[in-house]
């Protein structure tokens, strides 16, 4: 079973308008509610290409119970720690013919107690893992190595996390003498990084990137390039893969639905070559769909197809 991990889970509401009218009233009839998190996206793809998982994290008050249900209707199992807090709601407004406006609530703040009473159940739930998904920010009141913890205790027991975050937890996560089996930066957040700018197209530059001392035991690096695919080291083999240009109807949640595709293929022991086309396939899916963090399991085979995978 994969456990994935959203720390910080929302209700994302998306509202579509015509226009956004700023400083007057907004109307409209088209809404829609779902949980969000990026660690709900894997979630959901993992549940759609029909693998085993859990989703834990940590959830509270009547938002919380909402997402919770969501995922029951949706048949996800689910196995959350609670705070006294209400989890967030993230607002995303579509308007103007294509423009997303979002506002993005902190969500809450968690004390200590919280973070040690998740950290126990994430403990027992590692009994019955065999592989862990990381993803998204951490919420308040949890240090910036809270997810490098987690990858500590997973270790513990034998079992490899696929780190999917960004800034001071992902560096965090890299410095720790326990290292995630793999991560998954898109283009900007690898520059941030390694404070650089990269240049997708350069072959050499993005070897010499991967090759930064930063990343030392890391055994898979991901680099998700949107509609370019990926640049990949794996042990000390590096790989181009290049996807078929397709009709991208939503992009967003395209990075989680790319690591439920790593997960999943990691968790099956498949070869490098599946791995990374698995991982292009599910990505790709979840851009032909309107909804977020889904995939049509029917299109699979097509597209994977059309992924190819050079050794560099
Ligand atoms: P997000 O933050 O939106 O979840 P990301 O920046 O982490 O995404 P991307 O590199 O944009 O991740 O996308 C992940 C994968 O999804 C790509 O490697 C590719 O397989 C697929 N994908 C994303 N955008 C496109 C696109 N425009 N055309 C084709 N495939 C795409």
């Amino acid at each position: 079973m994969i456990l994935t991990v959203t720390m910080n889970p929302s209700i994302d509401m998306a509202y579509t308008l015509d226009t956004l009218a700023i400083d007057t009233v907004n109307r409209t009839a088209d809404v829609r509610k779902t949980a969000g998190g990026k660690g709900l996206n894997v979630s959901r793809v993992l549940h759609l290409m029909k693998h085993d998982l859990t989703a834990t994290g940590v959830l509270g008050g009547y938002f919380g119970q909402y997402i919770e249900a969501q995922l029951d209707r949706d048949g996800i199992g689910h196995s959350f720690t609670h705070i006294d807090q209400e989890s967030r709601n993230s607002i995303a407004i579509l308007h103007d013919g294509g423009d997303q406006t979002e506002i993005l609530e902190a969500g809450p703040t968690l004390s200590e107690a919280d973070a040690d009473a998740f950290m126990a159940h994430f403990d027992d739930l590692l009994d019955q893992t065999t592989l862990v998904t990381i993803s998204g920010s951490l919420p308040g009141g949890l240090a910036s190595d809270f997810y490098a913890k987690m990858v500590a205790h997973a270790k513990a027991k034998h079992v490899d996390v696929l780190l999917d975050s960004s800034g001071a937890s992902l560096k965090a996560g890299l410095d720790a003498p326990d290292k995630p089996l793999l991560i998954k930066p898109n283009e900007d957040e690898l520059g941030a990084l390694l404070n650089t700018t990269v240049d997708k197209h350069d072959l050499t530059a993005l070897r010499q990137h991967l090759s930064d001392a930063v990343f030392d035991g890391v055994a898979w690096i991901v680099v998700s390039l949107g509609a370019a695919g990926a640049f990949v080291k794996h042990l000390d083999r590096f790989y181009q893969v290049t996807i078929p240009k397709i009709n991208v109807v939503n992009p967003v949640g395209s990075g989680d639905s790319t690591l439920a595709g790593l997960a999943l293929a990691l968790d099956n022991h498949a070869s490098d070559d599946v791995v990374m086309k698995t991982a292009m396939t599910t990505g790709m899916l979840n851009t032909m769909e309107a909804e977020t963090g889904f995939v049509n399991p029917a299109l699979f085979d097509t597209y994977f197809n059309q992924v190819t995978v050079k050794e560099v």
